[in-house]
């Protein structure tokens, strides 16, 4: 966690609540100054080659390689993880999106050939080129302190883009880390630059002149916020917000795979991932048999060891509040519920499982972001699919069974961003894979192709040798009306002949049209 004071950021680890750094607010007068050397940067940077960047991109892999250990210590340091989720769910994910960026960023965005299919189309030469948008705003959160700025830097710049990124407070050292890896690399000077603060630098970044397009990753209630005021500017926007994600156990599941991956998806991260499990889904023939062993899997993991801390004093204060509001309205913990009773000095909570958790309980609705997770019988697919759906998120969800055909049967009715079978969330990690939400969960992509046409303006642009006449140009009159209902009537009715026939005198008169 981190503390904004006196223009100054002051970094602490929320395992030890000992202070980690500090760094400097920038203020709004030097975010305009960072977004102006973007916009300089920028323009130098469009007319590079592709093996320019791809040069800088891969640049940025080997520096992350070169300095793995030190970063990884940073980003234990602010979060308070245990080290291997260092590795898992920032290093090995950023250095896979930048890499399949260096590979594949000029296959996706090289000029496409349109075929136009009309008739009356066939002399044009159409394509669509892929030009970048100018500079992106990108806003972070602290949960994947490294791997989500960096991997959003770094499509923004492959497609052409400078960046202006915002990483969280609560993550202000790994954050400076996105401009010195591009610095490193012999990135141009102003091609991505890291501004630190918190709502009130964001603020200045979504509102700064010059910005083209801002990227959000963060909650709900603060997305809605960067909407609002990037719409004053007319200012597009890719919200990437939180998620309540459901799990589906079908009866013929593999219970014990089961078991180990709601344990990962629901507690790994201190569950504080945007594809956290919140919301787990049992057929019943198997219920109890799960939920013991997920309870038992919950006891089972050792803090700070396996689970390390809440980010901040105010999140576990949330947890506990939607844990206690769920009992008093009569759901019981299977597991967890409560503090460890020998707390470490840090933001610790018990891995918690949920059951008998009325409808009407705040937790079915709010993203909990915590190592909390709900559990729930069901009654065949319809019902899985309704209780799954049930929810004003939806980012990921997953689907466990030994039979591939109700995997995907089911996958294709829920309505989310992400779905994956028998496993869970890996798909961040996996460079061309599209990431985003549905309904609550926000809206555009980022990572893969989709990632880069977000960032890029898809542009139409043709080819007329100018000779051929345009018929449907001015004057406009009686003929020319029966003409076109003639051309309308051959290209798209059931009676080609009879249109020809019943027209043929406007269609006549705009056949000479087009000959003089
Ligand atoms: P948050 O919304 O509190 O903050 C996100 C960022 O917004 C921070 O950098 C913060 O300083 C900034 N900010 C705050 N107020 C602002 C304002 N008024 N204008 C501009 N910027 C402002 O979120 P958080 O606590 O950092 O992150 C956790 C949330 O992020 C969870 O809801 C999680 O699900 C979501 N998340 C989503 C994804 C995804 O890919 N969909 C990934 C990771 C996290």
């Amino acid at each position: 966690m981190a503390t904004v004071a006196a223009g100054e950021l002051r970094s602490v680890n929320p395992a030890t609540l000992e202070t980690v750094g500090a760094v400097p607010v920038t203020g709004p007068a030097d975010v305009q100054r960072a977004v102006e050397l973007a916009a300089a940067a920028q323009e130098r940077w469009a007319s590079e080659p592709f093996d320019e960047r791809r040069r800088v991109l891969n640049g940025v892999a080997h520096v992350l390689l070169e300095r793995l250990d030190e970063l990884a210590a940073v980003v234990v340091a602010e979060t308070g993880r245990p080290p291997v989720e260092a590795y898992t769910i920032d290093l090995l994910i950023a250095i896979e999106q930048v890499r399949w960026l260096a590979r594949g960023s000029e296959r996706v965005l090289a000029p496409e050939r349109l075929r136009l299919g009309s008739a009356y189309l066939l002399h044009k030469r159409a394509r669509v080129v892929y030009e970048p948008l100018g500079v992106i705003g990108l806003i972070a959160p602290w949960n994947l302190p490294l791997a989500i700025p960096l991997t959003q830097a770094a499509t923004a710049v492959a497609a052409g883009n400078a960046v202006v990124v915002k990483p969280s407070e609560l993550t202000p050292l790994t954050g400076a880390w996105v401009e010195r890896l591009f610095g490193e690399a012999g990135a141009p000077e102003g091609l991505v630059t890291v501004v630190q603060g918190g709502a009130d630098t964001g603020e200045a970044l979504v509102r700064a002149p010059g910005v083209a397009k801002i990227v959000f990753t963060g909650s709900a209630e603060v997305g809605r916020k960067v909407a609002t005021a990037a719409g004053e500017a007319l200012r597009p926007v890719t919200l990437e917000l939180g998620g309540k994600d459901p799990f589906l156990v079908f009866a013929d599941a593999d219970l014990d795979r089961a078991v180990d991956g709601a344990a990962f998806g629901a507690f790994a991260n201190c569950g504080q991932l945007c594809v956290g499990v919140e919301r787990i889904f049992v057929e019943k023939p198997v219920y109890e048999r799960f939920v013991d062993g997920l309870a038992a899997r919950a006891r089972s993991l050792r803090i700070p060891d396996d689970v390390g801390p809440l980010i901040s004093e105010r999140q576990r204060a949330k947890v506990e509040d939607l844990v206690a509001q769920s009992v008093e309205v009569g759901a019981h913990a299977r597991a967890g519920g409560r503090r460890p009773p020998e707390a470490p000095n840090g933001w610790f909570y018990e891995p918690t499982v949920l059951e008998d958790v009325p409808r009407d309980a705040r937790i079915e609705n709010e993203e909990v972001f915590g190592p909390v997770t709900t559990v729930a019988p069901f009654d065949g697919e319809d019902e899985a699919v309704r209780l799954a759906n049930a929810s004003p998120f939806g980012l990921g969800a997953s689907v466990w069974t030994r039979d591939a055909e109700r995997a995907r049967r089911v996958g294709d009715r829920l309505r989310a961003g992400m779905v994956w079978t028998n496993d869970v969330g890996y798909s961040y990690g996996a460079g061309p894979a599209p990431w985003g939400g549905s309904k609550g969960s926000g809206f555009g992509r980022t990572h893969g192709k989709h990632g880069l046409y977000d960032l890029s303006n898809v542009k139409y642009v043709d080819a007329d040798s100018g000779r051929i006449p345009v018929p449907w140009w001015f004057p406009y009159d009686e003929r020319a009306v029966d003409g076109f209902k003639g051309v309308v009537r051959f290209l798209h009715g059931d009676d080609r002949f009879r249109a020809l026939w019943r027209h043929r005198r406007g269609l006549v008169h705009l056949g000479k049209r087009f000959l003089s």
